[in-house]
């Protein structure tokens, strides 16, 4: 009850404070000691307590997408279960069987995603290690092996592909794990179906901001210019673009 009561008090105590005094009088100094600090302070309502991981682990209030034993959050586009090889701990690309989407949908979330590229290196370019993590089944932040491998700026790890270059190149050599932590901001479309606010994404690649933030222009597409179709919740879909990438602890909370 006190507690409740302090701001309160001091909200009072301030109100009298003005009416005795001009503020235009008061240089800014001597202004900031005359005014109880309480009065700016709120205490409802309480942020809920979310007990964090270890190192990478999942928080408490997170949803597990893949723990190392089974895709069973997952299935691919046509509702079948993943054709994906799940072993040691670790989901990697079967090429040839195609996207994964999970069960569930998201909005504005937090995903946290690790990542590996083949140790043999095959391929060039876009054709070395090459996935991607598709927010709401739409926006690929792409995965690929840049690591002494030139693409197209805005198609390299971290981008927005084909929108926005990563804000540098921090990838690991390949067949090295490698961490994404993205927030992501769902796009709004009103009632009509037209789009009031662009979706927003940030990107910390390997502990280093690759994304600050980005308003999206629409779909990412390989053709063509992106697309602003009205969607509400999506699954997260994981790319088969023919590379053995692997995968490992997966969680996603939602905001
Ligand atoms: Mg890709």
């Amino acid at each position: 009850m006190k507690q409740v009561l302090a701001p309160v008090f001091s909200f009072f105590v301030a109100m009298i404070f003005l009416q005795c005094t001009s503020l235009a009088q008061i240089a800014p100094a001597e202004h900031s000691k005359k005014w109880p600090p309480e009065m700016t302070e709120v205490w409802e309502p309480i942020p809920r307590v979310v007990t964090p991981g270890e190192g990478t682990a999942a928080p408490s209030d997170a949803i597990v997408l893949f723990d190392g034993t089974n895709a069973g959050e997952w299935t691919h586009k046509d509702g079948s279960p993943v054709k994906w090889k799940v072993e040691n701990g670790v989901m990697t690309v079967v090429g040839g069987t195609g996207d994964i989407y999970t069960k569930r949908t998201f909005g504005d979330c937090q995903l946290h995603i690790e990542w590996r590229t083949p140790a043999e290196v095959k391929g060039e370019g876009q054709g070395r290690g090459n996935s991607g993590v598709f927010l709401q089944s739409r926006y690929e932040v792409q995965v690929l092996d840049n690591y002494n491998n030139r693409t197209y700026s805005n198609g390299q790890a971290g981008s927005i592909y084909k929108q926005y270059m990563p804000l540098v190149n921090a990838c690991r050599p390949p067949g090295e794990w490698q961490t994404y932590d993205i927030i992501y901001t769902a796009p709004r479309f009103n009632e009509d179906g037209i789009r009031i606010t662009p979706a927003y994404i940030t990107v910390i690649h390997n502990g280093i901001v690759v994304q600050n933030h980005v308003p999206l222009h629409g779909t990412t597409e390989y053709r063509g210019l992106p697309q602003n179709v009205a969607h509400g919740p999506a699954p997260l879909q994981l790319q088969d673009h023919g590379n053995p990438v692997s995968y490992r602890n997966i969680w996603i909370r939602e905001l």
